[in-house]
């Protein structure tokens, strides 16, 4: 007869896969993802794996990445450190089954006004993404809750008529995730739980191609965080590896016609 515990642990299981995981969705039409980062490297490392997943599944993926996050490396210059993370920004989106676009800005200074706005929402109307992923607002990196800033306005930008821009107004966003980034984790709550165990290796190794990835930069170990995360996120949904991605506070809600 099981324990109490078993019986427990069973039931807060159920209801953990019922709310809250994403399965792999056979027979759904392609869409197409647009991952949006400060640096390069920021959504390769966090959503990588889900984002190669859903390559593999038939979905178009595009990272954008506003800067290149040249400014990071104290033994060469932001122009060389640039050149070689534009030419790792590139490898990795390829073995990630991704495009990859560079926005105009530099390490640091990634500015929080209406030009940015207007850029990355013209970026959407180019892309007519229907799910785009992005930084948690509240970072240690000014880049990155700047990125959040503008892209949760660039949404709403890209989506207007009124609003005159290269491209015409694209309003098939349906949902804007928050990336689970060690340097974005003040009150970061995991909320969509997506199982990346068949992608991890080769995610491993797509990011690994980054030489700050690897640690050999900075000294942060980047891939063995990431890897451990997963481990730790899917394990609280019984689900292998996971990638958990938080959602603002008022898309945490669940409308029924009737009890399920
Ligand atoms: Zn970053």
């Amino acid at each position: 007869m099981p324990t109490r515990h078993a019986l427990v642990a069973d039931a807060l299981r159920a209801l953990l896969l019922s709310m809250f995981l994403i399965s792999a969705a056979e027979g759904q039409a392609p869409r197409t993802i647009l991952a949006i980062g400060g640096h390069a490297g920021d959504m390769e490392l966090t959503a990588g794996a889900v984002l190669l997943g859903a390559h593999q599944r038939g979905d178009r993926v595009v990272i954008l990445h506003l800067t290149l996050g040249e400014g990071g490396n104290p033994k060469l210059s932001p122009a060389e450190y640039g050149a070689q993370k534009k030419r790792e920004a590139e490898a990795v989106a390829s073995a990630l089954g991704a495009d990859v676009l560079f926005g105009p800005y530099r390490d640091g200074e990634i500015p929080n006004d209406e030009a940015a706005r207007r850029y990355v929402a013209d970026v959407m109307r180019q892309v007519k993404p229907t799910l785009v992923i992005t930084h948690w607002k509240e970072s240690l990196h000014k880049d990155h809750s700047i990125t959040s800033a503008v892209v949760q306005d660039a949404v709403l930008l890209a989506s207007l008529p009124g609003v005159t821009l290269a491209h015409p107004a694209w309003r098939g966003i349906r949902s804007v995730w928050y990336a689970d980034n060690w340097e974005d984790a003040t009150n970061f709550a995991p909320y969509v739980f997506v199982k990346v165990t068949d992608a991890l290796s080769a995610w491993r190794a797509a990011v690994s191609q980054y030489e700050f990835a690897r640690g050999g930069i900075a000294g942060f170990p980047y891939v063995e965080y990431y890897s451990a995360l997963a481990t730790v996120r899917g394990a609280v949904v019984y689900k292998g590896q996971a990638v958990a991605f938080a959602v603002e506070p008022e898309a945490r809600r669940r409308v029924l016609d009737s009890l399920p």
